[in-house]
């Protein structure tokens, strides 16, 4: 009963590099996945054929209750709303305020792309919520470039939080911040995937911070999922 199944996902670039070999996966709502490898063993590829930002060459995604209906673009912006994306490098717009950030996770939700202005008193109140959740409200107006690394990365996954997803992609999501910083933004992504039932995939390189949050560690190196495994399992010689 995943929420999200992945059969035969596979990628090789127009390169020629294999970058993620044929692999099955299935996710179920409120766990919290950790895709743990070093870098360049393929865990951005996996999440990025999930939302289709890379076409996978071989096999198919499932999400539950996916849109089939419609154009490809209008099933695509529903997959991408549905499978909602938080970037390493949360990608804000410094001179913009924290809440207009948030507001263009709503970009995609709209039934037109033709304007961007004005938002809605209910897609304010939507921003303004998702804001709320991440610990951000007083700092609602602020410049994004006025926040420090691990608060821009909590407007990053309001933004995300802001279209209501199923599932919540995490590329890297603490790798550019200290330690302390780190934990306490893994943190606050745990009790939201718990407190809502979303489907978390995280990707990471640290073992540590691996074993003290996910539900389950799926390995990969080179391009491979070499286990998958509850966090508990892990071997303690990894
Ligand atoms: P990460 O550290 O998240 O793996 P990288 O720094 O490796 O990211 O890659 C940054 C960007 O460059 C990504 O968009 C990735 O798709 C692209 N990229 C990485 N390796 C190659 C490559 N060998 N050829 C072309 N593009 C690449
Ligand atoms: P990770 O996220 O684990 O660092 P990636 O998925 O970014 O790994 O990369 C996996 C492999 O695919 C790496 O060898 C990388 O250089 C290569 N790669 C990534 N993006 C591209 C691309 N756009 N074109 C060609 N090769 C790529």
């Amino acid at each position: 009963r995943g929420v999200l199944t992945l059969r035969g996902v596979g990628v090789t670039y127009p390169s020629g590099m294999c970058a993620l070999k044929p692999a099955d996966l299935s996710f179920t709502p409120g766990e919290f996945a950790v895709l743990l490898g070093a870098s360049g063993a393929g865990k951005s590829t996996l999440l990025r054929s999930i939302n289709q930002l890379v076409q996978p060459s071989t096999g198919s995604v499932q999400l539950q209750g996916a849109v089939e209906q419609g154009s490809r673009a209008a099933r695509l912006r529903a997959l991408r709303r549905q499978c909602a994306m938080v970037f390493q490098q949360h990608h804000l717009i410094g001179r913009q305020t924290v809440l207009s950030n948030v507001l263009l996770g709503l970009v995609g939700s709209r039934p037109s792309l033709a304007s961007l202005w004005p938002w809605s008193k209910r897609e304010r109140l939507l921003a303004l919520g998702a804001i709320e959740r991440v610990g951000l409200l007083d700092k609602a107006m602020f410049r994004a470039d006025m926040l420090s690394g691990g608060q821009q990365q909590r407007v990053g996954i309001a933004r995300a939080l802001v279209q209501s997803p199923q599932v919540l992609l995490a590329d890297e999501p603490v790798a550019s911040l200290d330690p302390a910083t780190a934990h306490s933004v893994l943190s606050l992504l745990h009790g939201i995937c718990k407190n809502d039932g979303l489907t978390a995939l995280v990707s990471l390189h640290q073992v540590d911070l691996a074993k003290t949050f996910a539900d389950r560690i799926v390995g990969l190196r080179s391009g491979e999922v070499l286990f998958d495994v509850p966090a508990p399992d892990l071997s303690p010689d990894l």
